[in-house]
């Protein structure tokens, strides 16, 4: 799919015009830039919502605006149909700007992964049946190792089926902040992580763009859904 390129770190400008009328003045993305984010994160909604990925209102997507600021999904609305008026701006402490609009209760577990890895672009958070039943199944294992696929090449950093990925299971909850620390003391410990199921709740996985958010997404998706296959059909 076509990617709309949010980082604009290279870039460098800041915004004297096109920003929102009665909005505030320092600015460091532009209207156009908002809007080029709003675009792709709409663009990759009705993707994931065609293959089930988003049921009842769930998930959250996010894009890097600058190095401040994150274009993230507003709370409640359907993401496999999401228009740029469904898209507002958070800072990296979750803080809405400019709107009286409400983010997503999940926007701390986004700006964590913008804070914690600089390289990460797009951040995206669906809540399939597949991964939800498998956050159920190795909550109390603590993860899902995935080993041997083909698909692991899917991943950032892989280049051979003869290795394997540990996604991590997080246990839910209603408190972020909580949620966020344990998040925070994984990464610490393991830098290689490319994405993470809560458990009976979803999974978080990111990308150097949207198009690597997508794909990580996907491959997780179908992953997953072998294991699931797996446990099933084995005697
Ligand atoms: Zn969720």
């Amino acid at each position: 799919m076509e990617y709309y390129s949010c980082d604009m770190r290279t870039g460098g400008n800041i915004c004297t015009s096109g920003h929102p009328r009665n909005g505030p003045q320092n600015l460091t993305y532009t209207n156009e830039q908002l809007d080029s984010c709003a675009r792709a994160i709409a663009a990759t909604g009705a993707k994931l919502g065609a293959l089930g990925l988003t049921p009842a209102t769930s998930s959250n997507f996010s894009m890097r605006l600058d190095d401040a600021h994150v274009a993230i999904t507003i709370s409640g609305r359907d993401k496999g149909a999401l228009t740029s008026t469904d898209i507002m701006v958070v800072d990296l402490n979750g803080r809405a700007i400019d709107t009286s609009a409400r983010p997503s209760a999940e926007t701390l577990l986004h700006t964590q992964i913008y804070r914690c890895y600089p390289q990460a672009n797009a951040v995206l958070h669906t809540h399939s049946r597949t991964q939800t039943v498998a956050s159920r199944l190795f909550a109390a294992a603590g993860a899902v190792r995935i080993e041997g696929y083909e698909l692991i090449k899917a991943i950032a950093g892989h280049v051979t089926h003869a290795t394997y990925i540990d996604v991590p299971v997080f246990p839910n909850t209603q408190d972020m902040q909580e949620l966020v620390d344990r998040v925070d003391a994984f990464i610490r410990a393991d830098k290689s992580l490319y994405g993470y199921l809560i458990d009976g709740h979803g999974i978080y996985t990111w990308g150097r763009d949207m198009a690597e958010a997508e794909r990580h997404i996907e491959a997780f998706e179908f992953l997953l859904g072998c294991e699931l296959d797996l446990l099933r059909l084995k005697p």
